[in-house]
């Protein structure tokens, strides 16, 4: 049994672990590994590491730490293939997938590299005879994240490029589920030349997510994963006086309007429903066709689709999607589907029987596609977060029922519109209340020097990830008002200063 465990201070680190867990294959249902969840002391040794670290990284300049950022992302092109199977190993998705969420990831080192333009300050002269302002950005310390298990490698990578090239020390704390692909990035880092400290890895639970919370000596948290947690960690983190930006859970709808092109949206939805087995916060898990001829048409085109598809293990290079992360988790997406049945829905394609023919992987957690029709808004399968490979469709019989459908929901995290017509499509992405918006684009994920993020239950906090939003997050400003006098003297003045 292999025991996974911390990475702190340029090297791995055993600490002196709360208890530990088993990490699964779920592609097979074994285990070999177990992941170290902390101690309270385990993480203080963490923090205190990045708090060493720091004097001498936020004062490196800028272009030092971009250049460091870029041999990382060298390392990264190259080993690519590497980190996807570790991925792929302990999440379960696709070889591709994987490949697809390490290149997502590393577009965001890429951005970061840009770090001395982005750190520029703002300066202003003669904001009063003789006297200059500027605006300069200071990095915050030990600022830390905390990851949910189905981007392993991307979701960490949101967070600490920027909070890197912008001078802050980093702990990470990564889902216990997949934990491994955490300490290849720790070890590429430090090969990359980033200095001891500077970024860390704490593996655990609540116990450890407590301790960050917690600690005086960490500024700000980020946090990905379900809304109750990301709530949670908001308001722990902001009563401990901490910038916390934490984003949670999803219900994404896809609009697919009567003018859409039918093939292109059944394709499109193909993907974004059943791609990483729906375990994608940018996922479609709801359909709304306007008018019940396009949702005939539509759920036509879907049927033999879900019937083809490949379900299988990464080892598999054709799989189109893999297996649930735990048996946990696929029971409760299972139980999910049967909730559907018993609240009325109309089970198109039922997923819950399918078995994996592939020798050596009859126990992996595998659920196949599963399609519902004439879903209602009262549903427990539309108002929750399923976060499997299962598909709603909500008829409807306008636009406007469509976007009051959307705007009737908690969450608001993406959202997407299949029409060819400029008008609709203009006002939806100006008018429908969601952070990410699709026309004709599915998953709508936006790229790295933008930033992502989304409204409503999907997120709590007032930054988003990457982008200038995560150098604003990962940055304080600082004002300085200069004047220089050369020679002439001034009286004192009790009124509030005024420049002239
Ligand atoms: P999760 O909320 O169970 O776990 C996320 C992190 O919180 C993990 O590191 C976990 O160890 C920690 N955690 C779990 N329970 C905790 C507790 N009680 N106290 C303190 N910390 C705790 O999420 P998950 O199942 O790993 O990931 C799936 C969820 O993440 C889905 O809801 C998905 O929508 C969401 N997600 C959102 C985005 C986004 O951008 N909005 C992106 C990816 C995933």
């Amino acid at each position: 049994m292999t025991l996974i465990s911390h990475y702190v201070a340029g090297e791995h680190f055993a600490g002196n672990p709360a208890g530990q867990q088993p990490v699964f294959d779920p592609a097979t249902g074994a285990t070999d590994k177990e992941v170290a969840l902390a101690s309270v002391g385990d993480v203080n040794h963490a923090v205190a590491a990045a708090k060493a670290a720091w004097p001498a990284w936020a004062k490196a300049s800028p272009l030092k730490r971009a250049r460091i950022l870029d041999r990382f992302k060298m390392i990264l092109w190259d080993r690519a293939d590497q980190l996807a199977a570790v991925i792929s190993s302990e999440h379960g998705k696709t070889h591709d997938d994987a490949l697809g969420e390490v290149t997502r990831g590393l577009e965001v080192v890429e951005f970061a590299t840009a770090a001395p333009t982005l750190m520029k300050g703002e300066f202003s002269e003669n904001v009063g005879t003789g006297v200059d302002s500027q605006m300069i950005r200071q990095p915050l310390g030990v600022v830390a994240g905390i990851t949910p298990f189905n981007f392993p490698a991307m979701v960490p990578m949101w967070m600490f490029p920027v909070a890197l090239a912008t001078g802050n020390c980093f702990v990470l704390k990564p889902s216990e589920r997949d934990p491994s692909a955490s300490l290849l990035l720790a070890e590429w880092l430090t090969e990359a030349g980033l200095p001891h400290g500077v970024f860390n890895v704490i593996q655990g639970d609540k116990i450890a997510v407590d301790a960050l919370l917690d600690h005086p000596d960490v500024k700000a948290i980020s946090f990905v994963g379900s809304t109750p947690i990301a709530e949670y960690i908001h308001t722990r983190g902001c009563a401990n006086h901490k910038r916390v930006l934490a984003l949670g859970g999803a219900k994404n709808h896809m609009v697919i309007m009567p003018d859409a092109d039918l093939d292109m949206a059944a394709n499109a939805l193909m993907g974004a429903a059943y791609g990483s087995a729906g375990e994608r916060c940018m996922a479609i898990s709801v359909a709304v066709p306007v008018t019940d001829a396009v949702a005939d048409a539509l759920i036509e085109r879907l049927v033999p689709k879900i019937a083809a598809l490949k379900i299988g293990p990464a080892a598999d290079r054709s799989s189109d999607m893999g297996p649930l992360v735990t048996a946990q988790h696929r029971d409760k997406v299972v139980s999910y589907i049967d909730a559907g049945v018993r609240e009325g829905a109309e089970l198109v394609v039922d997923g819950r029987g399918f078995r994996q023919p592939m020798q050596g992987y009859e126990n992996g957690y595998y659920v196949g596609g599963t399609l519902f029709d004439h879903v209602t808004p009262d549903m427990s399968i539309y108002r929750d977060e399923i976060f499997g490979p299962v598909l709603s469709v909500v008829r409807r019989k306008t636009y406007q029922d469509a976007v009051d459908l959307i705007h009737g929901h908690h969450y608001a995290n993406g959202t997407a519109i299949f029409t060819r017509d400029g008008d609709t499509a203009r006002a939806f992405a100006q008018d429908i209340e969601v952070g990410m918006v699709g026309v004709n684009v599915p998953i709508p994920v936006p790229m790295a020097f933008h930033s992502f993020g989304g409204w409503k239950d999907s997120v709590f906090g007032d930054h988003a990830m990457h982008g200038m939003e995560g150098v604003r997050f990962n940055t304080r400003i600082k004002t300085t008002t200069l004047r220089w006098p050369h020679g002439q003297r001034s009286d004192p003045q009790f009124t509030m200063p005024t420049l002239g």
